[in-house]
């Protein structure tokens, strides 16, 4: 008998965690942060801390108490015992979402992750360009470790604290293939691509002797890939599952923007506007990327990505997105702010433009995976958006903001391609940005945004296609919506309080 116990994402739009367990063998479906329940103790200010290895997160029940699942250097580091055997076989990451994959930090290194290659390259892209903190994903740091050292008479002591240098190792991680089954243990799971609003999202079927359990992750019929999600219902339905683990985020929604009017209605805004045109859109989401790339195009313009959507777009290089050399990388100032000029340095006691100065001495502002973005032909800083504003498309998320300042925007437009506010913080955050706008005098259009997730009628369509005996809704605030279905005869389960 193959029992489910949902630790994140019940009544709860992410943060999913779903056991999946046999008499033998055990897995997770995603291991997610919820931002919410973080959100209701934690902020960019009040930080969960490594000093205390998961118990931070495990006060507040947003880790889960299960044994053998934990990395041994944090829960021997707290005087927690550690087991010797891992509890699940492996967790299977539907998407490269925080709110799916982003406590792996926190799993213990002999705990395979089974992902698609999108997947993979955006959480390598996540751990790499990110802000440091709890994102060992895809590689492995020991903490807490103390490596042999030769004593020297200042420095007497035989051991020192190890450093990332000497303990980072890839963690376990096999790329999966659309419909190329594997064993898991007991369960033989297939994965089955589907479209959501970034690249290598993907459902999960699992089978046990006669045990058939469907798991969406997050999916979309009205995106490029629609024709996945409908190969996905289909096989699904063949496939004939007891349980359909579903999200839905939007059940009580009833219409999609489409991608597609969105380029149009970017196109026609470039077309008729002659100054700078700022766009904030989520930088993982390729689909969303495409759309302003092509309204540049169709507007005779550039469109100018931040580095870390260069590094994306290098990651991403000959999987059939456009090239980073056919953009625009904008190159912020960084630590002495020597890039773009007119700022001024010391040497000898004369006070040198940055301008007069060797490349090297620029070139110091800038550190780690950056440092390969700034030297590019196509490269802009802010005086090229300063002099040819009707030039480019500039994307700029609130964190870039600072940009403005120097680039001293007149008469530009802003479009706001994301997602609506759903919680304290992201208010907070629009009100932050709503303020930036209106001192520089920047005009605000909304209503560019394409979600990732079907509408109400087509996630109870999809499930009355696929016909399984039951349904779990979670990733959603309004599991009652699901409750219809019961005319159907298909059973709508409460996947419990978490
Ligand atoms: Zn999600
Ligand atoms: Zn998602």
């Amino acid at each position: 008998m193959v029992q489910i116990d949902f630790y994140g994402g019940v009544d709860e739009i992410g943060g999913n965690k779903v056991r999946v367990s046999s008499d033998n063998d055990s897995f997770f479906f995603d291991f997610g942060k919820s931002f919410n329940k973080e959100g209701d103790y934690f902020s960019e200010f009040l930080q969960p801390r490594k000093l205390n290895g998961i118990m931070d997160l495990v006060e507040f029940g947003m880790l889960p108490k299960i044994k053998g699942i934990y990395r041994e250097d944090y829960l021997r580091h707290s005087g927690i015992p550690h087991c010797p055997d891992p509890a699940v076989q492996g967790i299977l990451i539907s998407h490269a979402h925080i709110d799916h994959m982003g406590y792996l930090h926190h799993i213990r290194d002999d705990i395979p992750f089974y992902m698609t290659r999108e997947s993979f390259l955006i959480t390598r892209a996540l751990e790499t360009t990110g802000a440091p903190g709890f994102n060992n994903y895809t590689h492995y740091k020991t903490d807490f470790l103390l490596i042999e050292k030769k004593p020297t008479k200042k420095s007497p002591t035989t051991h020192k604290r190890a450093s990332s240098r000497d303990t980072l190792k890839p963690r376990d991680i096999e790329i999966i293939e659309p419909y190329k089954d594997f064993a898991l243990g007991d369960f033989t799971i297939t994965p089955a691509p589907v479209d959501h609003s970034l690249p290598g999202s993907c459902a999960f079927l699992a089978q046990k002797d006669h045990d058939r359990i469907v798991y969406t992750g997050d999916f979309r019929f009205h995106g490029k890939r629609e024709h996945e999600t409908w190969k996905f219902v289909k096989e699904a339905r063949k496939f004939s599952p007891d349980i359909l683990i579903t999200e839905g985020t939007r059940i009580d929604s009833t219409k999609n923007v489409l991608e597609t009017d969105i380029q149009e209605k970017v196109t026609k805004l470039a077309l008729s506007h002659g100054g700078l045109i700022i766009v904030n859109y989520p930088i993982r989401d390729l689909d969303r990327f495409y759309t302003f790339y092509h309204a540049a195009k169709a507007s005779d313009r550039t469109l100018v990505v931040n580095t870390k959507q260069a590094f994306l777009l290098n990651e991403f290089y000959g999987m059939g997105y456009p090239c980073i050399d056919e953009v625009a990388v904008y190159v912020p100032r960084r630590s002495w702010g020597l890039r773009g000029g007119d700022s001024y340095v010391c040497m000898d006691g004369e006070w040198l433009c940055s301008r007069d100065l060797a490349e090297e001495y620029v070139q110091a502002d800038y550190r780690g995976w950056e440092k390969d973005f700034i030297s590019w032909d196509n490269n802009v800083t802010y005086h090229d958006l300063q002099e040819r504003p009707q030039d480019y498309i500039f994307q700029c998320d609130i964190f870039e903001f600072k940009e403005l300042i120097d680039i001293k925007p007149e008469n530009a437009i802003y479009i706001k391609s994301k997602t609506e506010p759903f919680n304290e913080e992201m208010e907070l955050d629009v009100r932050r940005e709503m303020n930036w706008l209106d001192h520089f005098d920047i005009q605000v259009h909304t209503g560019y945004h394409a979600s990732g997730h079907a509408c109400g009628q087509e996630i109870l369509d999809m499930i009355r296609e696929i016909q399984p005996g039951s349904v779990y809704p979670i990733h959603t605030e309004h599991r009652e919506l699901f409750e219809v279905l019961k005319e159907d005869g298909i059973r709508v389960l409460d996947p419990g309080k978490v």
